[in-house]
C-alpha cells in the first residue's frame, strides 16, 4: 500500500467520524403528536355513532409511525384520553419542535339529518367531506406553523386526498378565512392549543365522520397508512428545508 492511499484512507475515516459527530450534533427534530379530545368529552360523533376520540387515537397512532420511520423523534401526548385540561396539551409539548393536533370533522348542526342505523337514529350529512387544516395567527411561530400546515396539505393533495370546503364559507357561523385555499389551510386565531404554546402548531382535521361514505374511508387502515404517510413526510420536509413547503 502506498503511503498516498493511506492518507486517503486516513482522511476518508476522519471524514465519516467527523460526520458522524456533526450528525449526533444535530438530533433530529421531535414532534409532539397531540389526540385530539379525551375518553370523557370524546368529540363529535359519526353518522354511525362512533366517538371522534377513538378515530383520532387510531390515526394518531399511524402518524407517530409514520414520523419514526422518518427518523424524526415523537412525543405522543393524551394517547390514553385522561389529559386534565386543554393547557396541559401544550404544556406537555414543551421542548419539542413541533405540535399537531389530530382531529375528525363535524358540519355545521343545521346541515345534519336523521337516519336510521343498526335500530337507532342518528344524524349525518353527505354534503361535505375531506381534510383541513388550521394555524393561529396568535402562534409565537405563524410563519413555521402555516409552512407546516401547507406542507401537510401538498402532500395530502399529491396523495389523492381532497381538502374541504365548508370552514370558510356563509354556512359556518364562526367563519375560518383561507390562510391558504390551494393546501387548505385556515386560521382559527383563538384555539388554545395552537396559540398558548411556544412550538409551530397546527391543528387537523383528518375528514368529517358525519358524511356516511367518508366515515368507511376513514376507518380503512390502508388508507389510515396513506394518510398518516402524507403527513409525516409533510412535516418532515418543512422542518427540514424552510421554506420550501411545496
Ligand atoms: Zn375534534
Amino acid at each position: 500500500m502506498s503511503s498516498n492511499s493511506k492518507a486517503s484512507r486516513i482522511a476518508g475515516s476522519l471524514c465519516c467520524i467527523l460526520g458522524l459527530l456533526a450528525s449526533q450534533a444535530a438530533p433530529a427534530a421531535e414532534v409532539a403528536v397531540d389526540v385530539g379530545h379525551t375518553l370523557a368529552a370524546s368529540g363529535a360523533v359519526s353518522a354511525r355513532g362512533r366517538k371522534e376520540f377513538d378515530f383520532n387515537r387510531v390515526l394518531a397512532e399511524r402518524v407517530v409511525k409514520a414520523l419514526a420511520a422518518r427518523g424524526l423523534g415523537v412525543r405522543p401526548i393524551n394517547f390514553d384520553g385522561r389529559i386534565e385540561s386543554l393547557d396541559a396539551r401544550p404544556q406537555a409539548a414543551a421542548g419539542t419542535d413541533f405540535f399537531i393536533a389530530i382531529h375528525h370533522d363535524s358540519v355545521q348542526a343545521e346541515l345534519l339529518e336523521e337516519w336510521e342505523w343498526e335500530g337507532n337514529t342518528l344524524n349525518f350529512s353527505d354534503r361535505h367531506s375531506g381534510f383541513s387544516l388550521f394555524v393561529s395567527r396568535n402562534s409565537p411561530d405563524l410563519e413555521t406553523s402555516l409552512r407546516c400546515a401547507s406542507a401537510i396539505g401538498a402532500w395530502l393533495r399529491r396523495q389523492g386526498f381532497a381538502g374541504a370546503t365548508h370552514h370558510a364559507d356563509s354556512l359556518a357561523h364562526r367563519p375560518r378565512p383561507y390562510a391558504d385555499v390551494q393546501n387548505t389551510v385556515h386560521y382559527y386565531d383563538n384555539l388554545v392549543v395552537l396559540y398558548r404554546t411556544t412550538l409551530p402548531a397546527v391543528l387537523f382535521e383528518a375528514g368529517v365522520i358525519k358524511h356516511r361514505a367518508e366515515e368507511l374511508a376513514l376507518l380503512d387502515p390502508a388508507r389510515q397508512e396513506r394518510m398518516a404517510d402524507a403527513i409525516a413526510t409533510g412535516i418532515a420536509a418543512c422542518l427540514y428545508v424552510p421554506g420550501q413547503a411545496g
